[in-house]
């Protein structure tokens, strides 16, 4: 089986969750009232981030400067190179937005690794929210992450060994399609409850580090 990589970005690969803090400095804190319904699954991530969107005032100058404080794990980009070195495929499956994905990606030297997200629009100070990506039977999502892993196995015909990296709900169903799961704060939790085996990590030095230990990094250094 080949191994394949996919890895959530909001409190992941971004150190906090961009997306959360953005809407909450932009609402001026206005979105934590949506959060307990959100994280309970009564609110859908898509009917929760239409909401968001609309709560917040803010111009594209705006949002990219805000985003200047948000640093990505300084162990990612080794990371990254470990894949390459071993011919893992490397993808970003978010249920976030895109246009802070590709911003933080870029200033960090990574504008060329493949994501999955929703959509933003940004017309003046308004900011509506699209969502390209199918859910098939999942109406939790945004971007469903367990369907996006399914469409991937259906697109190969070599088997795939999938590893999924999350931290959030928003990667549950990613846990019932991967292989081996890397779970912290909100997921571990999740994946503990619902007697899901995972391997804990603090960040992308302990991924690296367990894939070693597998034997699917094999080329190192
Ligand atoms: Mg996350
Ligand atoms: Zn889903």
């Amino acid at each position: 089986m080949k191994p394949v990589v996919f890895s959530d970005f909001d409190g992941t690969i971004s150190s906090r969750d961009v997306g959360y803090h953005l809407f909450h400095h932009f609402s001026n804190g206005k979105n934590d009232k949506l959060i307990p319904d959100w994280k309970s699954g009564s609110m859908s991530s898509r009917e929760c981030l239409t909401r968001e969107a609309e709560m917040i005032t803010a111009t594209v100058d705006q949002l990219e400067k805000y985003l200047q404080q948000h640093e990505i794990d300084p162990t990612f980009s080794s990371f990254v190179t470990a894949c390459q070195r071993n011919n893992i495929e490397l993808t970003i499956l978010s249920d976030g937005l895109d246009f802070y994905i590709e911003r933080l990606l870029a200033a960090h030297g990574l504008a060329d690794l493949p994501w999955l997200s929703n959509h933003a629009v940004i017309n003046n100070d308004k900011m509506t929210i699209e969502f390209p990506h199918d859910n098939g039977p999942c109406v939790r999502c945004g971007n469903c992450k367990g369907q996006r892993i399914r469409e991937f196995r259906q697109s190969r015909s070599e088997e795939a060994q999938v590893i999924f990296i999350g931290d959030g709900y928003s990667d549950a169903c990613a846990t019932a399609e991967a292989d081996i799961i890397f779970a912290k704060k909100d997921l571990e939790q999740y994946c503990q409850k619902n007697n899901i085996e995972y391997v804990g990590y603090r960040d992308f030095s302990d991924v690296t580090r367990q894939l070693k230990q597998n034997g699917l990094f094999k080329q190192t250094g």
